[in-house]
């Protein structure tokens, strides 16, 4: 049974970027269910921006974007639409339109060859013995087993690794579906769209290499008959559907206390929205990926003492940025304040006609 002093648990932004950055100074093994190339296979559904602080991971890391990843157009402000009180407002803001499954295979691409890599591999089982994580998989058809000093779940929102270490934990989850339409607007743009009939968290939609992407994240139980009805609605507001050509479901975090971010114990860790660590403002989520992971290299790299503790001290300021959002998003799905704020109409850019 092969031994590996790091196991990482999923290759999306959170695990690729630890990967990149353990390679050469750990043994490290690394299982993702997506292929290593194509569209077949995995997915992640996401609005596929990448906000300024991810953008300072990068800088950090020194490392530039490919053209191959970015979508067309990019768009510099969000349609703010309050459904309720019929306002529309226009925030700048200063991401970058990807392609986000292009953006995680070249992720993965990153990662140097002397790390062991399995793609289209489904980890089934962890479990610690003798001081040891066991990780079982399967890869080229065979059950495999091998074992780690350290496990780092960088799994996602379900995160088996998550579950293992917190099986009593529960964090406030909503079903996030997409629908993607051919675009039919004269001037693409990005929206974020409040409707407290319909979710208590939001929805939004992004234009894209041609296509129009809606989407929202609604309470589990009848999360698709609320997205039809916030569809109906948004055509008073001149949004164009038509057919959709892809519909995609997943389950997405909503933090919304301190003790949901979850950073590990003896010695498993949990990086990524794993842990919990997606904003509940905006569901951004990948720039706490890399941050996440950079802190865990760092631990990774230094200090092996009590590395559980290490690594939680670290993610304290990451942990209070995200504290900051759970109050932020209070504010914004609180419909008066909400509208006070539009009608304030601070921050708005006025679109002539
Ligand atoms: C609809 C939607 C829209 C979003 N839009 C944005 C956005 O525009 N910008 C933004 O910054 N964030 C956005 N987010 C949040 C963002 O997608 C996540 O926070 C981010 O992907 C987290 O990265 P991660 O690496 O922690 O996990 P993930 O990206 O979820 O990656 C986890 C990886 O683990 C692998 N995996 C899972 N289980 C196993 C297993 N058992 N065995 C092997 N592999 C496994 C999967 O292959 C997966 O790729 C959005 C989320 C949703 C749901």
């Amino acid at each position: 049974m092969a031994h590996f002093d790091v196991a990482i648990i999923g290759l999306g932004p959170a695990g690729s970027a630890l990967a990149r950055q353990l390679a050469g100074k750990m043994r490290v093994i690394a299982l993702d269910k997506k292929r290593q190339c194509g569209s077949e296979g995995f997915t992640k559904p996401c609005g596929g921006l990448l906000a300024p602080d991810a953008q300072r991971a990068f800088i950090r890391d020194g490392i530039t974007l490919p053209v191959k990843v970015i979508a067309n157009p990019q768009i510099f402000s969000v349609k703010t639409v309050d459904v309720a009180a019929g306002l529309t407002r226009n925030y700048p803001r200063s991401y970058i339109n990807i392609n986000r499954h292009a953006f995680d295979l070249w992720m993965k691409s990153l990662i140097p060859d002397v790390v062991t890599v399995h793609h289209d591999t489904l980890c089934r089982k962890v479990w610690r013995e003798d001081d040891e994580w066991h990780i079982s998989f399967q890869a080229d058809g065979l059950e495999q087993h091998i074992t780690a000093r350290y496990l780092v779940g960088a799994d996602g929102a379900n995160s088996l690794v998550r579950r293992h270490l917190y099986p009593e934990h529960q964090i406030r989850k909503y079903l996030a579906i997409q629908q993607w339409f051919a675009e039919a607007h004269a001037v693409p743009f990005y929206a974020c769209i409040f409707d407290n009939t319909v979710t208590d968290c939001y929805s939004w939609s992004i234009s894209k290499d041609g296509y129009f992407i809606f989407g929202g994240a609604y309470p589990m139980k009848d999360g698709q008959a609320r997205f039809e009805a916030l569809k109906a609605k948004m055509t008073d507001f001149a949004f164009h559907f038509g057919e959709p050509v892809k519909s995609e479901k997943c389950t997405v975090l909503f933090p919304s206390r301190w003790g949901d971010f979850v950073c590990g114990k003896e010695n498993a860790f949990l990086i990524g929205e794993a842990a919990g660590f997606i904003s509940a403002s905006s569901l951004e989520g990948i720039s706490y990926a890399l941050d996440s992971a950079e802190l865990l290299s760092q631990v990774l790299q230094g200090q092996r003492e009590d590395a559980n503790r290490a690594y939680t001290r670290s993610t304290f300021s990451l942990r209070l940025k995200l504290l900051g959002k759970i109050i932020k998003a209070r504010i914004l799905t609180q419909p008066r304040l909400r509208k006070a704020i539009m009608r304030s109409r601070i921050s708005d850019i006025r679109v002539r006609d």
